[in-house]
Parts: structure tokens; C-alpha cells; sequence
């Protein structure tokens, strides 16, 4: 039986400084565990080009896009990305980006196809923040809507953090439809207004998310009608996640990928998954939680003959 298509590229996890609190290897440990699960092997692996420059400056000041490449951001900048610039951390930048347009447009064909990266959503119009240099999310969007490819794209973000880039940068666009289900305790303190923000209180476990997700999201398919979705599955939601404030378990957060990538295949709506944030210092562990949505996503393609 065809397994779900994925999107991977080695250059995923650049070295940068041991100890750095980003969990950078994170990309090849989830590879190592899919493979090693039988969710990924040569059969269903899709390789990434880079994201041109071009394209990104869909969604971002083309000044900011040109400095980053060229490492001529300032201290100031780099410091609100949280990551340090080297070679190796720019060229995973822009090939995770294509990562996700990849992904995106492998959907179109597929139906449901999974990311091993993707979901940098605190990246905004000219500055990064968050870990996030370019948002993958507001990009993707955009070049699928200008190109025709889509003509009404929803983005379910339901990573712990609000999708506060993504919600500025597309707030002006009347076929692109933000939706955020985060942590209202949780970082970005100012919050942006998304086109639909659904927040949880701190300490939320699995059964309130659920009945909050319940209740919103086949509202906001049917009042948005969309013909395409980017879903970020970000793992941070989870109780061991050190940094999301919500107490949700691995079987919570399969629970809300199944029901998330369902309501997609219900309605006939091809979706593209991305990975968004997770963090713990048991990096194995963590890759392991990330590897979560890509086993449901198998099993749902299986499911569907897609
Ligand atoms: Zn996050």
C-alpha cells in the first residue's frame, strides 16, 4: 500500500553551538525515527529545492531577505531570531521554505502530504522573531493563491505559540484565512489578530482542547469554504514541552492531528502538514512527538486509497 508522501532534506539540521536552545537536530532525529517506523523510506521520500528568493519576498520585505542571505542582518535582528547565522543555518532557511512549497504542491496532486520541518510562523514582513527567519506558512499561501493554484487557503496553526507573523503578514488578504489555536498565557505576549484566534488558558489538557477544537473548526471550514489547508502541527501543546503551557499527552495530540487532517478528506479539501515548534531536551523523545502526525497521516492516506 503507497505511503503519505514526505518532504525531507539532510540539510535540515545544520550544526550550530552545542548547548544552543534550539533543538536543530530535531529534523534528522525525526527522519532516523520515521525510517526506523516505516513511515519514510526511498519510496514516498520528496527531496526540496530552495525557496528563491522571489518567492520569498512574496511574503517579506525582498531588504530583509537579501541582508539575511547575505548574513548582513544586524545584532539586533538576529538576536529577535534567536538563531546564530552561519552558511549552514541560511541554506537550511531558505531549502525548508521549498520545503514547504514542495509539500504544498505535492498536496494538490496527493491530498495529504507531510512536511519533516516547516511551521516558522513568528517570522513577520522584514524582521524575524522566535527561532522563525521566513514564514513558510504566509509564503506558501501566496504562492499558491497568486499562481492560481488555490483560490481560498486555510491555515490551521495549532502550535501552543499564537501564529502572530503569519496573521500580520496575510491580514490584508481577502483569500487567506488565518486560524490560531494557542496558549493565551504563552509567548507572543502582544497577541496579532488572526482571522480567527481560539485561545486555550494555561494548563488546558487534552479533553478541553478537544472540545474547544470540536466546537470551532467545522465552523471555520464552513464559513470559510477553503479549497486548500496548511496544517502546523506544532508538538509544543504537549505537558513535557518546556516551553507550551498546555498539559496535552501523545495520544491527545495524535487525537487532534487525526481530527484535523479528517476534517480536510471529509470535505475534500487536499491538506499540506507542516511540523512547527516542540522542545525538550531529550531531543530523541521530541523527534519521536514530531513523528507522531506523519504515522497518523499514513495511516489516514491508507485509510482514504488517496
Ligand atoms: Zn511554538
Amino acid at each position: 500500500m503507497a505511503k503519505v508522501p514526505l518532504v525531507y532534506h539532510p540539510e535540515y539540521s545544520p550544526e550550530i553551538p552545542a548547548g544552543h536552545r534550539f533543538p536543530m537536530e530535531k529534523f534528522r532525529l525525526l527522519a532516523e525515527f520515521l525510517r526506523a517506523e516505516g513511515v519514510l523510506t526511498d519510496a514516498n521520500l520528496f527531496t526540496p529545492e530552495a525557496a528563491t528568493q522571489e518567492d520569498i519576498a512574496l511574503a517579506h520585505c525582498a531588504d530583509y531577505v537579501r541582508d539575511f542571505r547575505h548574513g548582513e542582518l544586524s545584532a539586533k535582528h538576529m538576536r529577535q531570531i534567536g538563531l546564530p547565522w552561519s552558511e549552514g543555518v541560511c541554506t537550511r532557511t531558505f531549502r525548508a521554505v521549498g520545503g514547504t512549497l514542495l509539500t504544498a504542491r505535492l498536496a494538490l496532486k496527493y491530498g495529504l502530504v507531510a512536511h519533516l520541518a516547516g511551521g516558522t510562523h513568528h517570522a513577520h514582513y522584514d524582521h524575524g522573531s522566535g527561532f522563525c527567519v521566513f514564514n513558510d506558512l504566509a509564503v506558501a499561501a501566496r504562492v499558491l493563491v497568486r499562481g492560481g493554484e488555490a483560490s481560498r487557503v486555510l491555515i490551521i496553526d495549532c502550535d501552543v505559540h499564537q501564529g502572530d507573523g503569519t496573521a500580520r503578514i496575510l491580514t490584508d488578504d481577502p483569500d487567506i484565512f488565518t486560524c490560531s489555536f494557542h496558549c493565551r498565557q504563552n509567548f507572543p505576549y502582544r497577541k496579532a489578530h488572526s482571522d480567527f484566534d481560539i485561545e486555550l488558558d494555561r494548563g488546558s489538557d487534552g479533553r478541553a482542547y478537544m472540545q474547544t477544537m470540536e466546537h470551532w473548526l467545522p465552523y471555520i471550514f464552513d464559513l470559510t469554504q477553503p479549497d486548500f489547508v496548511l496544517y502546523d502541527a506544532g508538538v509544543d501543546v504537549h505537558d513535557d514541552d518546556v516551553l507550551g503551557h498546555l498539559h496535552l499527552k501523545d495520544a491527545d495530540i495524535a487525537e487532534r492531528d487525526e481530527y484535523v487532517i479528517r476534517q480536510c478528506l471529509e470535505r475534500g479539501v487536499p491538506v499540506a502538514c507542516v511540523i512547527g515548534g516542540g522542545y525538550d531536551k531529550d531531543r530523541k523523545r521530541l523527534a519521536a512527538r514530531h513523528g507522531v502526525m506523519h504515522g497518523v497521516a499514513n495511516r489516514l492516506y491508507q485509510e482514504y486509497a488517496l
